[in-house]
C-alpha cells in the first residue's frame, strides 16, 4: 500500500534519493565499500562533506563571512553550544518565547548558568500567535536574541525575521530550505536534519564568523571555532547522515532551489488551510499571518475524535498526524519532499471523515 508520511520528524523524504541510497548501499562509486563502512578520512567522505558544503551555501546564497558546520547532538546540543559560544561577553540572552522549543533553548541556557530575560511571549493565548518586539533591545545587555523561526508544536512561523540591534541566533530546525530568509539577518542559524532535510544524526550550524572564536572552559565537541578549524572533522562525523543529507541537497537544487521550495510549500499549506478555514468539523488555532509553512496544527477540538481520526487516517495510509503529547490535536508535516498529491489526499480524507462525523 502506498502511504503519505505526515511525520514532524524524522519525517518523509523524497522518493528518488532514498532509491538512489538503496541502489548505492553494497558498493559507493563502484568502490566495493558502503557508505556504512567507508572513513570520513577517505576522499570519497571528503568530496561528499565539501559537496555538501558548497550546496548548502549555494540554496541559501550565504554570504562568504559565514562558516557551514555539521555537527552532533541535535537542535538541543544548540541549545547549550550556542550560549557556550556566543554568550561570553555579558552570559546573557535575549529570548523570544513563541511556544514549546524556544522555551527549552532557553531553560537549557538557564541550567548552564546564563541569564535568560524573555522579551516577548505569547504563552497566556496557548502560543497561537508569535510574541513580536516592540521595544529596542537595551544595547550592552544581552550577547544574542534567541529566535525560534519555525514553531514546530505550534504550527506557527517567522517569515520576517524579527528586526534586531543585537546577533540573532534562529532555530530553523523545523524550515530548514523550506523557506526564503536572508542569513545577513542571522548571527547564527541551526537545524536537526531530521525534519526538513535528511535523516537524524547531524545538525547544521550556520555561523557569522565574527561570532565565532576560541571559549575556555568548553567541550572541544561543542566549540564551534575547533569544528570550523577541522572542518567539521574534529571527531568522526555522522557520515551515513551527511551522505543521505547530500543527496537531498543535489535533489532540492535539480527541483529548482528554496525559492521553489517555499512555492510548492505555499500551494501546499494554503490548500490545506483554507480546508480548515471553511470546515465546520475541523480548525486550525494559529493566527493567519503567522501560521507554518511547513507543520500545520489543526483538531476537532474533542480528543475522542481526534484519536478516531488518527486511526481511520493510518489505516487509509495517512500516517503520523498525531499532534505532539504537549498539546494534543492533530498535526501535518509538509515538507519539502511531500509532494501535492500527498496533501491532497489528506484533504480528500478529510472532507470525508467531516461527512461521516455530521
Ligand atoms: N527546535 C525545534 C524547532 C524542533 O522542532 C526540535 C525537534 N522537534 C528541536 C529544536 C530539538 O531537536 P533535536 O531533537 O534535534 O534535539
Amino acid at each position: 500500500m502506498s502511504v503519505y508520511n505526515f511525520s514532524a520528524g524524522p519525517a518523509v523524504m523524497p522518493k528518488p534519493v532514498i532509491e538512489q541510497i538503496q541502489r548505492e548501499l553494497p558498493s559507493l562509486n563502484n568502490s566495493g565499500m558502503s557508505i556504512l563502512e567507508i572513513s570520513h578520512r577517505s576522499q570519497q567522505f571528503e568530496q561528499i562533506m565539501a559537496d555538501a558544503v558548497a550546496n548548502i551555501k549555494d540554496l541559501m546564497a550565504i554570504p562568504d563571512d559565514y562558516h557551514v558546520l555539521f555537527l552532533q547532538g541535535g537542535g538541543t546540543g544548540q541549545f547549550a553550544a550556542a550560549p557556550l559560544n556566543l554568550a561570553t561577553k555579558h552570559r546573557s540572552i535575549a529570548l523570544l518565547d513563541s511556544g514549546h522549543w524556544a522555551a527549552k533553548a532557553g531553560a537549557e541556557a538557564k541550567k548552564l548558568r546564563f541569564h535568560v530575560t524573555t522579551l516577548a511571549t505569547t504563552e497566556s493565548g496557548k502560543y497561537r500567535e508569535l510574541p513580536r518586539l516592540n521595544q529596542t533591545i537595551p544595547a550592552n545587555s544581552f550577547d544574542y536574541l534567541h529566535v525560534t523561526i519555525n514553531n514546530t508544536i505550534e504550527g506557527t512561523a517567522y517569515h520576517e525575521v524579527p528586526e534586531s540591534n543585537i546577533p540573532i541566533v534562529g532555530d530553523m530546525s523545523s524550515n530548514f530550505l523550506g523557506e526564503r530568509y536572508d542569513v545577513k539577518d542571522f548571527g547564527m542559524i541551526f537545524a536537526g536534519a531530521q525534519k526538513n532535510l535528511g535523516p537524524a544524526g547531524v545538525t547544521i550550524v550556520i555561523i557569522k564568523d565574527e561570532l565565532m572564536h576560541h571559549v575556555d572552559g568548553i567541550p572541544s565537541i561543542f566549540d564551534y571555532q575547533l569544528n570550523a578549524d577541522k572542518n567539521s572533522m574534529l571527531n568522526t562525523p555522522p557520515v551515513f547522515a551527511i551522505y543521505a543529507s547530500g543527496l537531498v541537497l543535489k535533489w532540492l537544487k535539480e527541483q529548482g532551489g528554496v525559492d521553489e521550495m517555499e512555492k510548492r510549500n505555499r500551494a501546499k499549506s494554503s490548500k490545506f488551510y483554507d480546508y480548515l478555514d471553511q470546515s465546520h468539523l475541523f480548525n486550525c488555532p494559529a493566527f493567519k499571518d503567522d501560521r507554518s509553512l511547513t507543520n500545520i496544527v489543526f483538531s476537532t477540538t474533542h480528543d475522542k475524535l481526534d484519536q478516531a481520526f488518527v486511526e481511520e487516517a493510518t489505516n487509509a495510509g495517512l500516517l503520523n498526524l498525531k499532534g505532539h503529547r504537549s498539546v494534543g490535536g492533530l498535526r501535518a508535516s509538509l515538507y519539502n519532499a511531500m509532494p501535492m498529491a500527498g496533501v491532497d489526499a489528506l484533504i480528500d480524507f478529510l472532507y470525508q471523515f467531516e461527512k461521516d462525523h455530521k
